[in-house]
């Protein structure tokens, strides 16, 4: 099944304990659709100004990612985010965003991009969320993200949004910030209760946790030595979620939880350099391998009395 995912497409600067960059590609839908495509087809609707080279665009390049989407408008800077991380890189810090071509995005999908069968609303203002999901045509499963930015200055809107989906993937500090309830669990059965049908927390370098009115499911974060810089993770998480779950002939309580794994497989991936540096160099072998680790690393026996 096709994803259409609408977000941005991004220059960052980033800065951890491990290194700095300047300007390089980022952007939620950036991050997602190259991970989604591991696994499906992706229709990219985001926009760029004129600094987004052609060199730029070749991350999406010879990935089953549909550019028809990506507006590019002249004498435009794109869409510009700075964060930086100290030593507990669960904790982004904004410096600086800049919506420059973002400010004026109001996505026109086409026929296409409209009835995609899932629809993926990445990080951005939920108003422009609820305008997206307004144009889609009976899609089988819409997901979305979002940030501690929208839960201070569009609660309502948010609220909005949640109502209208079938997933919620959203950190566990959101969750608090949203629910204002402490403990991670009762906060997500508040977010249940507004009808949304499953709610995946992200816990950074703890895992992740999805949640139904009547399941749970945890798993870890893959154990890695040496995360560089967790910009993307999430977005890539998603995609690797969604993108495999897509394809699956059905979404049962297994495929959901294969599909956690091959998200944070992904993820994994991401965290390991800067940017889709690490991302844009692995082979769906590279994923497949990994997954077969993640498997054996959190399997265990019934006990025997
Ligand atoms: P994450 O997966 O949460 O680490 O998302 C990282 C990406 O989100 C970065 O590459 C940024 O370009 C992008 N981003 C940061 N702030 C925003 C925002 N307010 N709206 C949309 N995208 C954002």
């Amino acid at each position: 099944m096709t994803i259409t995912v609408v977000g941005t497409v991004a220059f960052d600067a980033i800065e951890t304990p491990f290194g700095k960059v300047d300007r390089c590609i980022g952007g939620s839908a950036t991050y997602f659709s190259v991970a989604a495509s591991f696994f499906s087809r992706v229709n990219l609707v985001a926009v760029v100004g004129e600094d987004f080279t052609d060199d730029d665009a070749s991350i999406f390049a010879g990935r089953d990612i549909d550019l028809e989407g990506l507006e590019r408008v002249a004498g435009q800077k794109s869409f510009f985010w700075s964060g930086e991380y100290g030593f507990d890189l669960n904790v982004a810090k904004t410096r600086d965003t800049q919506l420059n071509v973002f400010a004026g995005f109001h996505p026109q999908l086409t026929e296409t991009q409209r009835r995609a069968p899932v629809i993926f609303l990445a990080n951005a203002e939920p108003s422009l969320q609820l305008a997206t999901l307004e144009q889609c045509e009976s899609p089988r499963i819409v997901a979305l993200d979002t940030m501690n930015l929208w839960i201070a200055t569009a609660r309502d809107a948010l609220t909005e949004v949640f109502k209208r989906v079938d997933l919620v993937i959203i950190n566990d500090a959101e969750v608090r910030q949203y629910t204002e309830q402490s403990n991670v669990i009762k906060g997500a059965r508040q977010i249940l209760a507004l009808g949304v049908k499953t709610l995946v927390i992200k816990r950074g370098e703890y895992g992740v946790l999805m949640m139904t009115r009547d399941k749970l499911f945890a798993a870890p974060a893959y154990p890695l030595e040496q995360v560089f810089d967790p910009t993307g993770a999430g977005d890539t998480f998603a995609g690797g979620f969604l993108g495999y779950l897509a394809a699956q002939p059905e979404a049962t309580d297994q495929a959901f939880r294969r599909a956690i794994i091959f998200g944070s497989t992904l993820a994994s991936f991401t965290v390991e350099k800067f940017s889709l540096d690490r991302l844009r160099e692995i082979t769906i072998e590279d994923v497949r391998a990994r997954y077969r680790e993640f498997k054996a690393l959190t399997h265990f026996e019934d006990f025997e009395v």
